[in-house]
């Protein structure tokens, strides 16, 4: 069964929603779709993916624990910048 577009972007979200709620990433406050590193390491997204996935909070997003966190490591590295992409455009 292939993935639906929604299916993905779903997935997509919330692996952000997870990374950031771990502190890994970062949203700007300025900008609602500017995320970048955040002061926690990479590791601690895997503990609150597994975490959450274990009290059944990601039920109808991901249907296997490691199809999430493989998601989890392909998304995160795309955000990990240092500043919010769309802050450091307007500052030059
Ligand atoms: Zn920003």
């Amino acid at each position: 069964m292939s993935k639906t577009k929604e299916q993905q972007k779903l997935q997509h979200e919330t692996a952000i929603k997870i990374a950031i709620d771990a502190g890994v990433l970062t949203r700007c406050k300025t900008h609602a779709d500017g995320v970048f590193t955040g002061a926690v390491a990479l590791t601690e997204v895997y503990t609150l993916g597994n975490e959450q996935y274990s009290k059944g909070q990601l039920e109808g997003v991901f249907s296997l624990r490691r199809e999430m966190l493989e998601l989890l490591e392909e998304v995160i590295p795309e955000y990990r910048v240092e500043k919010c992409p769309h802050c450091v455009k307007n500052s030059n």
